[in-house]
């Protein structure tokens, strides 16, 4: 059942089993995931079905670093979404950011998941064979491609011994044609449950404690139009995106100063995006030719692939995961007649030929204690504090994407990849974006003296407060995270499963 606050009564106290917080791919898979199983969920949505600007105001921040990519309707990102959408990083709105995204699924790689030693504070305490079974159980409900069947294609694997040859490595996602928008896939779905009680308009503004401070009683949630829901329950899961996960445990400050999960005051630190920017073209060369076809964009659904710097090399040199795209632009007349004239072989693919490939660069950054969100000074609508985003770099980052970009250019000539142009402007730390992928907000690890959750997603001192989303990624050395989030969001529901009794029918 779907409801909005405002068919509440002023004041509601409602209770589920389980209370999720947030309905985009984290918390829609959740929320429908246990009460297909059986569970009571309330799920809290701060957004609606439409877009609402007072809403979305409740994102704002204040940047004291490094300044995110603002909503702006001439922006160069997002040309496909309408003009108010443009350039946003994520959504407050029923699907919360699926509603926005461009849909690239890609999994992490098992060396991701182990420490480097020459990248502080690298490695996840969990193994990339933790994830496996629910990026595959993923893969196939929401009918992507076999990515790992690609990944053993002849063409691919020809294609990666030759990168290999010359210190190169490539990996591949899949791109779906119409991205999933969560609001459409779990919709009908949540407005039919018996057991699933979705309320939009309800922003959680507040956790409340048990008198011992261990567990989390109920959720304080308002609308911007006055009412207040009060959420009871024995398990709650923040669902929320990395940046409002945080806000929320340092906001719920009043019975344990400096908010819950915060005795080691580290949440909201360890934040990291992935900087990127689109900048330059490759003239491509014979290897480049051989392959267009693995090179090629669209049509979608297809898988795609990046490039980067192998194992190795990384180690050698000391250097992060910089991962380059190349997007083909397709030859207009006079550029045929041109190079025709030159004498110059065409490279084609299954759509054209092709001119140039335009070049992406996303960057891995090191995950470190002054890159943080915190509470600030300033307020929203409802009353709460605004974060204070300070995104910021290392000396670390600035070397390696130096470093990086060298070694590429030599070595994607050497290969037959191409050449790059450049121009007046070589990507660096100054000139990227976000890339809209906030992560490490609430870390994962071992210990509480090292992170916000344990390996099961728990907060660490509380016995039934959990966060699924990227916040809890230690590191996210590769690009699109969110094929992670969804893995990391049924292993959490596996756990819950396996941790709460059945209350209502099972529906599977
Ligand atoms: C334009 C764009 C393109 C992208 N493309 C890709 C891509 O191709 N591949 C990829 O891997 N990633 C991509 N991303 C990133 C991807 O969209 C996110 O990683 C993913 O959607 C995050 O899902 P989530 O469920 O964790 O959070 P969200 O989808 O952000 O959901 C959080 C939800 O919580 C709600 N909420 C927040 N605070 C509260 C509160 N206090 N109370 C109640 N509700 C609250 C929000 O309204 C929202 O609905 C893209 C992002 C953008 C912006």
């Amino acid at each position: 059942m779907i409801t909005d606050i405002l068919e509440l009564g002023e004041q509601t106290k409602l209770r589920g089993q389980v209370v999720v917080l947030g309905s985009g791919i984290a918390g829609a898979e959740l929320a429908t995931h246990l009460a297909r199983n059986g569970r009571e969920v309330v799920l809290i949505e701060s957004g609606r079905d439409r877009f609402d600007p007072s809403i979305q105001a409740l994102n704002d921040v204040v940047f004291l670093g490094k300044r995110h990519r603002e909503l702006d309707p001439d922006s160069y990102y997002h040309r496909y979404l309408p003009p108010e959408l443009r350039g946003v990083s994520r959504l407050r709105q029923f699907g919360g950011t699926s509603n926005v995204w461009t849909g690239k699924w890609k999994y992490l790689q098992p060396l991701d998941f182990e420490g480097r030693a020459w990248v502080e504070n690298s490695g996840w305490p969990i193994r990339f064979d933790d994830l496996l079974e629910h990026y595959r159980s993923a893969a196939k409900d929401y009918g992507f491609g076999d990515l790992e069947a690609e990944a053993i294609r002849p063409e691919i694997t020809a294609l990666r011994s030759k990168l290999a040859a010359n210190g190169l490595k490539m990996s591949s996602f899949y791109w779906e044609q119409t991205p999933t928008r969560t609001a459409i896939r779990f919709g009908d779905e949540m407005r039919r449950s018996k057991n699933l009680h979705v309320i939009l308009g309800a922003t959680a503004t507040e956790l409340k404690l048990d008198d011992a401070c261990q567990r989390v009683t109920a959720v304080h949630c308002r609308s911007l139009e006055g009412r207040e829901l009060t959420v009871e329950g024995d398990i709650v899961i923040l669902a929320t995106g990395a940046f409002e996960a945080a806000r929320l445990l340092l906001a719920s400050d009043r019975q344990i100063p400096g908010g819950i999960g915060n005795q080691h005051e580290l949440v909201g630190r360890f934040y990291t995006d992935h900087p990127k920017h689109h900048t330059g073209t490759l003239q491509p060369g014979s290897l480049a030719r051989q392959y267009a076809h693995e090179l090629q964009y669209a049509p979608k659904p297809r898988f795609c692939i990046c490039f980067a710097l192998d194992d190795a090399t990384q180690q050698e040199h000391r250097l992060l995961e910089h991962v380059l795209y190349l997007k083909p632009i397709y030859e207009k007349p006079m550029e045929r007649v041109w190079r025709t004239l030159q004498g110059r072989p065409a490279c084609r693919d299954g759509n054209g030929a092709i001119a140039s490939y335009r070049v992406k660069f996303v960057t891995e950054q090191v995950p470190h204690t002054q890159s943080r969100i915190q509470l600030g000074t300033e307020y929203d609508a409802l009353g709460q504090r605004k974060l204070e985003v300070n995104w910021c770099f290392t000396q670390h980052d600035e070397r390696s994407l130096e470093k990086t970009l060298h070694l590429l250019t030599q070595r994607f000539a050497e290969a037959g990849l191409g050449t790059f142009d450049f121009g007046d402007e070589p990507p660096s730390l100054e000139n990227m974006t976000d890339a809209a992928h906030q992560m490490g907000t609430t870390r994962m690890a071992c210990r509480p003296e090292e992170g916000v959750v344990d390996i099961n997603c728990r907060v660490f001192g509380t016995e039934n407060l959990y966060v699924a989303s990227s916040a809890v990624f230690p590191t996210g050395p590769s690009y699109s995270p969110t094929f992670t989030i969804l893995a990391l969001a049924r292993r959490l529901g596996q756990h819950i499963l396996q941790t709460t009794p059945i209350t209502t029918q099972i529906c599977v």
